[in-house]
């Protein structure tokens, strides 16, 4: 347990993640609230604007539910204490890679080791 994060880091990082699931709950709501509202009469441009539309929202919400989830995970992560820390070699796992994938359970040589193998 010498090389892991301070819990002062820690903190930080959860507050930061905890400020990112706020401003995500807010998002999906506008999104979810926009799909209600437009319910009103199309013509065949308005109806395939609006399909693409909807299907850019659609992605746009499943990228948000996704990185919402990954949020929740690694705060979870983080009161658990395994919040960055490699679960295959116990050392830390880098900010860079942890600031794209919050709840990243392995460093990258780990996980590319990981992925070689099939996954399993
Ligand atoms: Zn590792």
């Amino acid at each position: 347990m010498s090389d892991n994060r301070s819990a002062a880091a820690l903190k930080k990082v959860k507050e930061e993640l905890l400020v990112r699931k706020l401003e995500l709950e807010e998002q999906l709501a506008n999104l979810s609230a926009e799909k209600v509202s437009d319910g009103q009469v199309q013509d065949a441009g308005d109806q395939a604007l609006s399909s693409v539309m909807e299907s850019l929202r659609a992605s746009l919400q499943d990228a948000e539910i996704g990185e919402y989830k990954m949020i929740i995970k690694a705060i979870d992560m983080i009161d658990q204490g395994t919040y960055g820390i490699c679960e295959d070699c116990s050392k830390n796992i880098s900010e860079k890679r942890l600031s794209l994938i919050p709840n990243a359970v392995r460093c990258l040589i780990c996980q590319e080791a990981f992925e070689e193998t099939g996954g399993q």
